[in-house]
């Protein structure tokens, strides 16, 4: 029987079908299985959830904001109650665990909880009597349509990092989720449907470059919030500015954690495991270089090496298992690629996982856990970004050398360090050139009330996602200044006023 759907978009409330457009295809990772075809977009059919979202904005904008935040309250209460199902979306189209994928899922929910208490995030500030009889006061008021484009890591956290907020703070909403795991955005879609969202503020469109273009060149997008690949990212905030647009585009990463002499090995080897070879390496979080300072390389290889060769590798519906498929074929030719660059280079492969094979899955996307001793800071497998289950190790005689690699990366996103001093912790957070950083801590991701996002070629624009960086994004200032004499003065004044 031929299982394949055909996808559709969200467009002011209903199900759109993609008649007429280049379609893409979606695949099952755990055995390479065709499972459904996606439309991409042609720049007229985005127009329509533009369309969509412009419509819907003036009522959306004037409701006011408790109001908001009871469909976001009702929402919450829908993805808990179909935590499973979602997960199951999600596995199926990503690859990852279920355990993992519920984790994704309650990540994405946090910033639903944050969003809800919007009545207080959007309080303004006022002076009183800034002048004889004069009061100043500030508000934030929603930016206008708004525009998501999402990587395929996350396919439910990434989006929630940005619609929950944005719809709160009482912008509508096009989100452009990744091609590759999109059914997980229309489920969202149906829930925020369900929770009493009118239809219209929350849209969402698939597509590639040509959809994302028209969001990036639209003058109704006010502003465009992209997470993904550092090409992509410069791409989008270069075009997305020159077009008036706010912008905020997360890119890739390189994230180090150091073990230090003096560190908890066992703890510091746990710690590696779970943030190198989780989610099969496929993180913007994942930690893809340790670095062995002073003589710490010898112990921290023997102790990797075990581990690394008795992951539990399988589909990501099967109980127990640690590590799941890559996302897609292309996907996993391109991180093999690197791991034959990585020997060609010269680097020592301590554990080789490309010859993997799971039993029943042959034609799934796997690759077993590939660890690398003696990798050099001039080697591509070094600089660049793997984006899999590969575990470079770098080995540095001390701190200062630690520090002056991590900060002469030119990725910025997450680091480490494991250590037992709390004076070379505080250097570390103080001296380190990256945006989020963890104390014995191995993926420091920010929880929804603090803002998430990296430095350098990490982060283009000046503002993190979520927390309350997440609400100014989605808002304008404005500031007024009044009074109410009470006789108006009849005097014009040609000079600067000063009180
Ligand atoms: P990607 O850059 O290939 O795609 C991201 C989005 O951009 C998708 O929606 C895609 O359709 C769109 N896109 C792709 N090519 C485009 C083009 N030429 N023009 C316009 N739009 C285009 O990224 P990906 O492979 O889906 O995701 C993995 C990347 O995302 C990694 O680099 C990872 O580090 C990064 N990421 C970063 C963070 C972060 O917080 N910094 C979080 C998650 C993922």
């Amino acid at each position: 029987m031929n299982k394949l759907k055909n996808l559709r978009h969200f467009i002011d409330g209903h199900l759109v079908d993609g008649a007429g457009s280049r379609w893409g295809d979606v695949f099952d990772p755990a055995t390479g299985q065709l499972a459904a075809r996606v439309p991409l977009a042609s720049a007229d059919q985005t127009a329509q959830a533009i369309d969509a979202a412009a419509a819907a904005l003036p009522a959306w904008s004037d409701t006011p904001p408790l109001r908001r935040a009871r469909v976001l309250f009702r929402f919450r209460e829908l993805l808990e109650q179909h935590l499973d199902e979602l997960a199951a979306i999600l596995t199926a189209e990503h690859g990852k665990v279920l355990a993992d994928a519920k984790g994704e899922i309650i990540r994405g929910m946090e910033v639903v909880e944050f969003a809800c208490g919007i009545p207080h995030l959007l309080k303004g500030e006022y002076s009183d009597q800034i002048g004889s009889g004069i009061d100043s006061w500030s508000i934030r008021q929603p930016i206008g349509v708004c525009a998501g484009i999402t990587p395929f890591n996350f396919p439910v956290m990434v989006p929630m990092w940005m619609v929950p907020i944005a719809l709160a703070c009482g912008n509508t909403f096009v989100l452009k989720p990744s091609e590759r795991d999109p059914s997980a955005s229309l489920f969202i879609a149906d829930l925020l449907a369900r929770a009493g969202l009118p239809k219209g503020v929350f849209n969402v469109v698939h597509g590639d470059k040509e959809a994302v273009d028209c969001l990036l060149t639209d003058a109704r997008v006010a502003a465009v919030s992209f997470v993904g690949s550092t090409p992509i990212a410069e791409y989008i905030y270069a075009t997305g500015c020159a077009h008036g647009k706010r912008v905020q585009a997360l890119g890739g990463a390189k994230n180090h954690l150091l073990v230090m002499p003096d560190a908890d090995l066992e703890q510091a080897v746990d710690a590696l495991i779970g943030a190198a070879y989780g989610s099969a390496g496929e993180r913007c979080m994942a930690i893809s270089v340790a670095v062995a300072v002073g003589g710490v390389g010898d112990r921290l290889v023997a102790a990797l090496d075990e581990r690394v060769r008795t992951l539990r590798i399988g589909p990501g519906t099967d109980p127990g298992m640690e590590m799941g498929p890559l996302v897609t074929r292309q996907h996993l030719d391109k991180v093999r690629a690197y791991v034959d660059l990585g020997v060609e280079e010269g680097a020592e492969l301590v554990v080789d996982g490309r010859d993997l094979r799971i039993a029943g899955h042959q034609g799934g996307y796997f690759l077993g856990g590939c660890l690398f001793d003696r990798v050099l800071p001039q080697m591509r497998i070094y600089r660049e970004e793997i984006f899999g289950p590969v575990l470079c190790i770098v080995r540095v005689p001390d701190f200062e050398a630690a520090v002056e690699l991590v900060n002469g990366h030119e990725y910025g996103n997450g680091v480490a360090v494991f250590t037992r001093s709390g004076n070379t912790a505080r250097e570390f957070v103080r001296r380190i050139q990256v945006g989020m950083v963890g104390v014995n801590v191995p993926i420091p991701v920010p929880m929804a009330f603090h803002g998430f996002g990296g430095w350098k070629r990490s982060l283009f624009g000046d503002h993190a996602v979520h927390g309350p960086d997440g609400v100014h994004f989605y808002t304008r200032l404005k500031t007024a200044t009044g009074r109410w004499p009470q006789e108006l003065a009849s005097t014009a004044s040609f000079v600067m006023p000063t009180h």
